[in-house]
């Protein structure tokens, strides 16, 4: 699981993370909604060293990053090999083929085989059902595709923990469906997972945490249902009005 304790992050003035704590149970999946700019991105960026917190303690699985600590290439490289991260943008390499982009992380991070890489990308291409894509490039696949395509790439490293930073919202609704069902797959096979999004379905009915975040802080968390039903924070309510 994932262990955040008193993060604190900031930019010049500005306070983006303010002493922000949270546990992530092994198996679970968290959502985490709140207004723009409440430092949601920046959080999960913090995760895996993205970002650097000024403050605070990071633990992911067996992996400790502490303040006043030098990371070191060797802890860098662990941490980011148990968290898999998708982005809104789905970053793949444009050059290499959709099997190659599979691949490539496969060889470079895990000094997998030829054969054992391909076989790996092949699997988790039918998985997420895009086996007929394979040797095509990522330009002439569709946005849900693509962002298929990014999720079997960051499964390829087998990592415990997935992070997902609004994986839909660049997508038209019905295209992100796709997404959120592979996703949804995902959550029932037990990974690990938390979820920036503005999909309250999906936070709702998936999540077994819900995250409110705003203004650097996190202002509220628990029970999704409860918490979209009855909200009992004031600033919570005025979200959740504005987007359900
Ligand atoms: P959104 O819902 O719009 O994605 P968010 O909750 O993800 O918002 P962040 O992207 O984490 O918010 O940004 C939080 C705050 O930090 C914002 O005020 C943003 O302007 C600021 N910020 C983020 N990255 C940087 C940076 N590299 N330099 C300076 N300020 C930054
Ligand atoms: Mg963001």
């Amino acid at each position: 699981g994932i262990d955040l304790e008193h993060l604190s992050k900031r930019y010049g003035d500005t306070v983006v993370l303010d002493d922000v704590s949270l546990h992530v149970e092994p198996g679970t999946v968290t959502a985490l909604i709140g207004p723009s700019g409440a430092g949601k991105s920046t959080f999960l960026r913090c995760i895996n060293l993205l970002e650097r917190p000024d403050s605070g303690v990071i633990r992911v699985d067996r992996h400790v990053i502490e303040p006043g600590r030098a990371v070191t290439a060797r802890d860098l490289a662990a941490l980011r090999r148990s968290v898999g991260m998708v982005f809104q943008s789905f970053n793949l390499f444009p050059h290499l083929s959709v099997l190659e982009n599979i691949v490539f992380p496969q060889r470079k991070v895990l000094g997998r085989s030829k054969e054992e890489a391909h076989d790996r990308a092949h699997a988790l291409l039918s998985r997420v059902g895009l086996s007929d894509k394979a040797n095509e490039h990522p330009g002439r696949c569709s946005g849900g595709q693509q962002q298929r395509i990014a999720i079997a790439r960051a499964l390829a490293l087998e990592p415990s923990i997935m992070l997902f930073d609004e994986p839909t919202s660049a997508l038209d609704p019905e295209v992100g469906l796709e997404v959120l069902a592979v996703m949804r797959e995902l959550a029932d096979e037990g990974m690990t997972m938390l979820v920036v999004t503005h999909e309250m379905h999906f936070a709702r009915d998936v999540s077994d945490t819900l995250v409110v975040m705003a203004d650097s802080h996190i202002i509220e968390q628990g029970d999704p249902r409860a918490i979209m039903s009855d909200p009992q924070v004031e600033r919570t309510r005025r979200f959740l009005r504005a987007v359900l």
